[in-house]
C-alpha cells in the first residue's frame, strides 16, 4: 500500500514525499478505514482523499461547500491527467448531464458535489448505480452550528452513511477545537473513525495584539510596515468595511472591499483582483476567506474582535500559506468586548447557544490579554501543548511589563458596586478619578466613598484596568445594550483582598505620545 500511494504521489502529483501525517492517512483510507482528519489550512488535506481515490476502485465522492474551490480542484486534477468533475448549480443542464453520463460510465475517479445537490433522491439513486471508493467530506466543521460556517445541508450528510454503509468516509477540517470536533463526530456518526490530528502550529505567522487607542492611525502604522504586500483587514460590519476601504484608498493604499451585502459582480471582481494582483489590501467581513487559496497573503489584520478562537485561527491562517514570514495583527479595546457581548445578548439564539458563545468570547479575550507566549495560548486552546515559548509573537519578543493591580482592581470593582452596577466604563472611571461632571453630580455620585479614590491613574489607564477585568472574568460588560459593567462571582475574592491581580502595564499619556513620535 505504501509503495502504491507513494507512486501516485510521485507520478501524478509530482511530489517527492508525504508531509506530516499524510502518509498514515492515505494508507489508512486506501485500506477502507473511516477517519477524521484535522489539519491546519495549507497542511495538505486534499491529497489525503485524492490519493485513496486513485488507489481504490470506483469513484470518490467529494462533498465541498464552495463552488469556486471545487472548480479549482477539478481544473488542477484534470491538468494532472486525473479524471475528475463536479456537479453544482453553476453549470448548465447539458453540462450536468454530461458529467452524470461520465459518472455512470465509471469514467470518473473523483466527483465533487455541493452538499445540497447530493441529498436529493435523484442524486442518491445515481450514486447507487456506480461503485464508490469513498466519501470525502471537506470543511466538515460546516456541520457545527456553533461555528461561523454552519451549513444546514451538512446535517443531512449522515444519510450517505445510512444509504451506503460500506463506503468508507473521511471528514476533513481545519477547525479543531474540542467542541467542534465532538460535534462533527456525533453529527456524521464517526464515533468509530480513526482521528488524525496534525499540529496546528503555523510557525511562520507572527502574532501581535495591540490595545486600541486610535484604530485608524494604528492600522495605518501597521500597513506602513507592510507596504506593497497582499493582506486582509477584517471588520465586523459591512458598513465599517466600506468606510475603512474608502479611507485607506484615500490614504493612497490599494484597498478593495468585500462583504455579503455587495453586488455579486463587484464582489467577485474584487476577489479576482486580490487573487491575481500583488499588493492589494482586502478589507472584508468574514464572508471573505473560506477557500481563498492565495499563498502569499503576508498579513491578516483584525480591526474588530473575531467571534472565537477558531474564527481567529481560521482568519489569521489565511496568511503565509507559502510558509514565508507573515503577520497576524489584531487591534482591540473594551468597546469591542462590549459590542461582541451585546451581539450575543441580543441575538435570537437560545440560552444554551448564548452560553457557548460567551464562553468562546471569553477564551478569545484571554488570548488577547495574555501576558505569556501567544502561540502557547492559541495552541493550548486546540488541546496542543507546547513546551517552549515561540519567540515569534509580540509577547515573546517584547515581554509585556506587568504591575500588581490588586489595589486598582479592588477600587474599580468597588466603584462598579457602589454606583449600582448600572454604568459603563466612562462614568465609573470619572467617579474614580473624582471628576465632578454634571452626570456625576446629578446622580449624587460625588458623595460616594469611592469618589476620587483613583486619581493615580488617568482615564486611559482606567479603561485598560476595566478591559482587563472584563477579560479576566471579574466583570461582565454585557447587558441590554449599554455596556453596563457588573460584578461576577469571581470578583468576590478580589474585592475581599484575597486574590492578587497582575495586569499588563498600559502606557500613560506621555508614554503614548513619546511612542507616537518615535514611530
Ligand atoms: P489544505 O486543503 O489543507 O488547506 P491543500 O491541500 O490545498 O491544503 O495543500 C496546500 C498546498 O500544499 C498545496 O499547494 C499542495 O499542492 C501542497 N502540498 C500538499 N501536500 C504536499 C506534499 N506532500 N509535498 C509538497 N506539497 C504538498
Ligand atoms: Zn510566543
Amino acid at each position: 500500500m505504501t509503495s502504491e500511494c507513494l507512486q501516485q504521489l510521485n507520478r501524478v502529483f509530482g511530489y517527492a514525499q508525504f508531509r506530516g501525517s499524510q502518509q498514515a492517512i492515505v494508507e489508512y483510507a486506501s485500506q477502507g478505514g473511516d477517519c477524521l482528519v484535522l489539519m491546519p489550512t495549507g497542511g495538505g488535506k486534499s491529497l489525503c482523499y485524492q490519493i485513496p481515490a486513485l488507489v481504490r476502485p470506483g469513484t470518490a465522492i467529494v462533498v465541498s461547500p464552495l463552488i469556486a474551490l471545487m472548480q479549482d480542484q477539478v481544473d488542477a486534477l484534470t491538468q494532472l491527467g486525473v479524471s475528475a468533475a463536479y456537479l453544482n448549480s453553476s453549470q448548465s443542464a447539458a453540462h450536468q448531464r454530461e458529467v452524470e453520463r461520465r459518472f455512470l460510465a465509471g469514467e470518473l475517479k473523483l466527483l465533487y458535489v455541493a452538499p445540497e445537490r447530493l441529498l436529493g433522491e435523484r442524486m442518491l439513486d445515481l450514486l447507487g448505480r456506480v461503485p464508490l471508493s469513498l466519501f470525502a467530506i471537506d470543511e466538515a466543521h460546516c456541520v457545527s452550528q456553533w461555528g461561523h460556517d454552519f451549513r444546514p445541508e451538512y446535517r443531512g450528510l449522515n444519510l450517505l452513511h445510512e444509504r451506503f454503509p460500506d463506503v468508507p468516509r473521511m471528514a476533513l477540517t481545519a477547525t479543531a477545537d474540542a467542541p467542534t470536533r465532538r460535534e462533527i463526530i456525533e453529527r456524521l456518526g464517526l464515533e468509530q473513525a480513526r482521528q488524525f490530528i496534525a499540529s496546528f502550529d503555523r510557525p511562520n505567522i507572527r502574532y501581535v495584539v495591540v490595545q486600541k487607542d486610535n484604530a485608524r492611525r494604528q492600522l495605518a502604522d501597521f500597513l506602513a510596515r507592510h507596504r506593497g504586500e497582499s493582506g486582509i483587514v477584517y471588520c465586523l460590519s459591512r458598513k465599517k468595511v466600506d468606510e475603512t476601504a474608502a479611507w485607506l484608498a484615500g490614504e493612497g493604499i490599494d484597498a478593495l472591499s468585500y462583504h455579503a451585502g455587495m453586488d455579486v459582480t463587484d464582489r467577485t471582481a474584487n476577489q479576482q483582483r486580490f487573487l491575481r494582483e500583488d499588493g492589494i489590501v482586502m478589507v472584508a467581513t468574514i464572508a471573505f476567506g473560506m477557500g481563498i487559496d492565495k499563498p502569499d497573503v503576508r498579513f491578516v489584520a483584525h480591526l474588530d474582535l473575531p467571534k472565537s478562537m477558531e474564527g481567529y485561527y481560521q482568519e489569521t491562517g489565511r496568511a503565509g500559506r507559502d510558509g514565508l514570514p507573515a503577520e497576524a495583527w489584531m487591534c482591540f479595546g473594551l468597546g469591542d468586548v462590549v459590542t461582541m457581548s451585546q451581539m450575543i445578548a441580543q441575538s435570537e439564539s437560545g440560552e444554551d447557544r448564548k452560553r457557548v458563545e460567551r464562553a468562546k468570547l471569553e477564551s478569545l479575550l484571554g488570548f488577547a490579554e495574555a501576558i505569556r507566549c501567544r502561540r502557547q495560548v492559541l495552541l493550548n486552546y486546540f488541546d496542543e501543548q507546547r513546551e517552549q515559548p515561540c519567540g515569534n509573537c509580540d509577547n515573546c519578543q517584547s515581554p509585556p511589563k506587568t504591575w500588581d493591580a490588586t489595589d486598582a482592581a479592588r477600587k474599580a470593582l468597588s466603584a462598579v458596586y457602589r454606583t449600582g452596577q448600572r454604568f459603563g466604563v466612562a462614568h465609573v472611571s470619572a467617579v474614580l478619578r473624582g471628576e465632578s461632571t454634571s452626570r456625576v453630580e446629578d446622580l449624587g455620585h460625588h458623595r460616594l466613598s469611592v469618589f476620587g479614590i483613583g486619581r493615580e491613574l488617568d482615564d486611559h489607564q482606567w479603561r485598560g484596568v476595566f478591559r482587563q477585568l472584563v477579560a479576566a472574568g471579574f466583570l461582565e460588560a454585557d447587558n441590554e445594550g449599554f455596556g453596563t459593567l457588573r460584578l461576577t462571582e469571581a470578583s468576590r475574592p478580589v474585592l475581599k483582598g484575597e486574590r492578587r491581580v497582575l495586569m499588563r502595564h498600559e502606557a500613560d499619556r506621555s508614554e503614548r505620545r513619546a511612542a507616537r513620535r518615535g514611530a
